[in-house]
């Protein structure tokens, strides 16, 4: 599997670019903002994008979909109960100091139970609220590795403070959905550096305060 890891935008969003070495086939998870660089990436592997998977509808996570959509053809993942803080993107970028990217036009509504593949290369959907109401990971089983957006961070959690967000929602993701994964999956985190769901499991502040207490 190609994995290509970049740090895009002002608030450093994690875009992953996720191909399969034989077919070329492609996904681009969370291409917040610098297209071109993203753009670089998939020529240097000659990779052709299927699918543009957004975990959850913050600008620094989807601002670029639309622009990668037209240099590729690929459709625009989303959940749909992002839908709402989608339309609200032109309020978010005053939030964050970034240009309003205009309308993202979502192809379909992804959620729990549903397989995303390019190539030979699946990656399983887990609903996981609580960040915000649609928020989604993607587990490669093959690969042991999930693509947590801003629910879980090496260390920490996705706030829950801004519209949309739950702090019992999230916990229950994390207790339900993202804990029972193997303890050897490697975390790919929205913002931030790699960790592992047993580093988390064992150090994280959140997750460890609510097995002792919660
Ligand atoms: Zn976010």
């Amino acid at each position: 599997m190609i994995h290509e890891i970049l740090a895009v935008g002002p608030l450093q969003c994690n875009c992953s670019i996720i191909g399969d070495e034989a077919t070329r086939e492609a996904m681009v998870i969370d291409p917040g903002d610098d297209i071109e660089d993203v753009l670089a990436i998939i020529r240097k592997h000659d990779l052709e994008v299927k699918q543009i998977v957004i975990t959850h509808a913050h600008i620094d996570h989807v601002g670029g979909a639309m622009k990668l959509r037209v240099a590729t053809g690929a459709p625009i993942l989303l959940n749909q109960n992002d839908y709402a803080l989608l339309k609200m993107l032109d309020v978010q970028a005053t939030w964050v100091g970034m240009a309003d990217p205009g309308d993202v036009k979502i192809d379909h509504s992804v959620s729990s139970g549903e397989i995303i593949s390019a190539g030979s290369l699946n990656a399983s959907v887990l609903h996981t609220p609580g960040h915000t109401e649609g928020s989604i990971c993607l587990f490669f089983p093959s690969e042991k590795k999930l693509i947590a957006g801003d629910t879980l961070f090496a260390g920490s959690i996705g706030r829950t403070d801004l519209p949309g967000g739950s702090l019992q929602k999230i916990m229950r993701s994390l207790h339900t959905t993202i804990l029972a994964l193997p303890d050897d999956t490697i975390v790919v985190p929205g913002h931030g550096h790699l960790t592992t769901i047993g580093d988390e499991r064992e150090s994280n502040p959140f997750l460890v305060k609510a097995d002792r207490f919660g």
